[in-house]
């Protein structure tokens, strides 16, 4: 089994960070991807990049900056589910709002929300595998939707002002996310960039 840094790097203080090492106690399989055998002659990793047979310091480097990029792909990721819930959200508003008539309502207003209400639960589901395309999606849908109600009624634009602008900001800020969180998968190897977010220690 491959060691663990110390802890005193664990604990995030700056002072102590030069004193992380990267045990590397099984030199034949690679620490962080787990390739094996490991090349008896080889410094890098072939799958993963992670320096194995480079210097401490080497390592050291690797795995902080792994360990910054785990970090910042949690953030992204979680920003990206409060736009689903938000994407979620507005579905249900648009689809509970096809089954009333408000005002001077014709059926066709009625269809339009049934129909928006139905596409934008279509893109939350899609939004789980393909976050990027689905938010950007449901995004412009929701820009149309809100446009062709001010060009019916200017003043409805006001209606629920606030209601307007937090969905509209939530998709704008979760498609941001999405695409920061493929910028950050990129940056590592497609071998282990699935499990990033499940091992903890490298
Ligand atoms: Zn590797």
């Amino acid at each position: 089994m491959p060691a663990n840094p110390t802890s005193s790097a664990r604990r995030g203080d700056p002072r102590r960070h030069r004193t992380l090492e990267v045990n590397v106690t099984d030199r034949t399989t690679c620490y962080i991807c787990g390739l094996h055998p490991f090349p008896a002659d080889d410094v890098y990793c072939g799958n993963c990049g992670f320096p194995q047979r480079g210097t401490p310091d080497e390592r050291y480097k690797f795995v902080l900056k792994r360990r910054q990029l785990r970090s910042q792909l949690r953030e992204a990721e979680s920003d990206i589910g409060s736009a689903r819930r938000i994407l979620m959200f507005i579905a249900i508003a648009y689809l509970v709002g096809s089954i009333f008539v408000f005002g001077s309502d014709s059926e066709i207003s009625q269809l339009s929300r049934l129909l928006t209400g139905g596409a934008l639960l279509g893109l939350w589901f899609y939004s789980k595998t393909k976050p990027v395309e689905a938010l950007l999606s449901a995004l412009l849908l929701y820009i149309v939707m809100m446009a062709i109600s001010f060009l019916g009624d200017p003043f409805s634009i006001l209606v629920g002002l606030l209601m307007k602008i937090i969905p509209l900001a939530a998709l704008i800020f979760g498609y941001q996310s999405a695409r920061k969180a493929i910028k950050i998968k990129a940056q590592f190897d497609p071998a282990t960039a699935n499990s990033l977010l499940n091992d903890r220690h490298k």
